[in-house]
């Protein structure tokens, strides 16, 4: 009797699986630790500080600003045109301070106070769906205040993390910055987010630059689809 042999059927991965990335960069990387930062309305206006400038800048506005006005209260109260003053070393006083200031009303209004810890005990797609519903606050600035306070697996897709997403193959070459919030944190084990986080984003710094990733010493190379485009 003749056999008939079939060829193995080879199985293509679209993508390296998110828990291997894991993997691979908890050994590279080490251990992440959260560690809480400001509270969630101060840390809504830290990040909007932080829009187009850099980490050392915005903390300095920060800190200028809470000098300045020692409460968010007084910050919300505040003339425009001091918290533009306060805030300049930031960079774009100009169009953060109204944003700032109006945006902090807005939460006194609906609150009642400055005291967002209620969002930690929403689902988290109702907490995010609260911020988003404020003036200027994208999925992005909603993630970090629910990750970054609350403790909550929000991914918040920064620059690095878009970039490095995007050559795995974890998103798609069209999917928006905004967009992919939505797609990538549900790739992600849920206890994972927060180090998943923090790895691409040092990745992205240290080996998978936006100029001549450094792919031939990168641990995820074996899976990349990109890595023959820089090679
Ligand atoms: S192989 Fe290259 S393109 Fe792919 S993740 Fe590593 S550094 Fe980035």
């Amino acid at each position: 009797m003749t056999k008939t042999l079939t060829k193995p059927t080879r199985i293509r991965r679209k993508h390296v699986p998110t828990s291997e990335v894991m993997d691979l960069l908890g050994k590279e990387y080490g251990p992440v630790e959260w560690v809480p930062r400001y509270g969630p309305a101060s840390e809504l206006v830290s990040t909007i500080l932080s829009q187009h400038t850099s980490d050392v800048n915005s903390h300095r506005a920060f800190s200028s600003l809470m000098e300045h006005f020692g409460t968010l209260d007084a910050v919300a109260d505040g003339p425009v045109e001091e918290i533009e003053e306060a805030i300049r070393m930031g960079g774009l006083a100009k169009v953060k301070a109204p944003r700032i200031k109006d945006v902090l009303q807005r939460v006194r209004d609906m609150v009642g106070s400055f005291d967002l810890s209620f969002l930690g005990e929403m689902p988290l797609p109702e907490a995010k769906a609260w911020l988003k519903s404020l003036p200027g606050i994208g999925p992005k600035t909603a993630a970090i205040i629910l990750c970054f306070s609350l403790g909550m697996p929000a991914m918040p897709v920064d620059t690095h993390i878009y970039r490095v997403s995007k050559r795995l193959g974890l998103i798609g070459a069209k999917v928006s910055a905004d967009a992919a919030h939505d797609i990538l944190e549900p790739m992600v084990a849920t206890e994972d987010v927060f180090a998943f986080h923090m790895y691409l984003i040092q990745h992205g710094r240290a080996v998978c630059k936006a100029q001549r990733p450094k792919c031939g010493r990168c641990v995820l190379a074996s899976g990349c689809p990109s890595r023959r485009l820089f090679e």
